[in-house]
């Protein structure tokens, strides 16, 4: 999606421990005229799959899902992160290792909102190693729900993620894809970029 590469190259600022940090239009300032567009590209890419719910990862993955819902006009539905060992039994869990905080969370979705019969879309702003999707894939599974995809708005390439998920047999979509990034000089590079 060559409006969203434009946009990171343009505000994307690259930090230590191979972080991008996008925080002035995507997971903190939300530039929602872009989120509108990136919504409707995800809705133009899964327009042969049926969607009945989106789920993400609380926090940063909220504010896009809810914009990207709007083009697939179903409810949104985010994960929990939660520090409780014991959780009650209404509930479905998963555990995540944050990438930006190295820590480990529980996840948490109610089961009132996921179940069989769902057919669910994972959308997330970021792919690292893979462990935020890993988790949410895990809670659609124990919930007996159909995973129908994962939306990534931009999918480090150089990590690992990508290709966990893909070697799961999950379709993933992701519209912007970094293949380097030099903190030095400040280079962008994408796949499907002019050499
Ligand atoms: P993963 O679980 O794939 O390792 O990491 C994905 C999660 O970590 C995303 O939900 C995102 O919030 C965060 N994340 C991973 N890499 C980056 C990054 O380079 N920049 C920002 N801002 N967040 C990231």
């Amino acid at each position: 999606m060559q409006l969203l590469k434009d946009r990171i190259r343009k505000d994307g600022k690259i930090k230590a421990g191979n972080v991008l940090k996008v925080d002035s239009f995507l997971n903190h300032q939300m530039d929602i005229d872009l989120f509108q567009e990136i919504g409707r590209e995800f809705k133009r890419r899964f327009s042969d799959v049926q969607v009945n719910k989106i789920l993400t990862i609380e926090a940063s993955g909220i504010g896009i899902a809810c914009v990207v819902a709007q083009s697939f006009h179903v409810p949104v539905v985010f994960a929990k992160k939660t520090k409780t060992k014991n959780i009650a039994g209404d509930v479905y869990t998963s555990k995540v290792e944050s990438f930006t905080h190295g820590r480990v969370y529980d996840i948490i979705v109610s089961k009132e909102f996921l179940g069989k019969g769902d057919k669910v879309l994972l959308i997330d702003d970021f792919l690292a190693n893979g462990k935020a999707l890993e988790g949410l894939a895990a809670l659609v599974r124990e919930s007996g729900a159909e995973l129908v995809g994962a939306g990534i708005v931009i999918e480090k390439g150089f990590q690992v993620g990508g290709d966990i998920i893909r070697s799961q047999g999950i379709r993933l979509e992701s519209l912007a894809i970094v293949d380097s990034m030099d903190e030095e000089t400040g280079t962008i590079t994408f796949r499907g970029d002019e050499a």
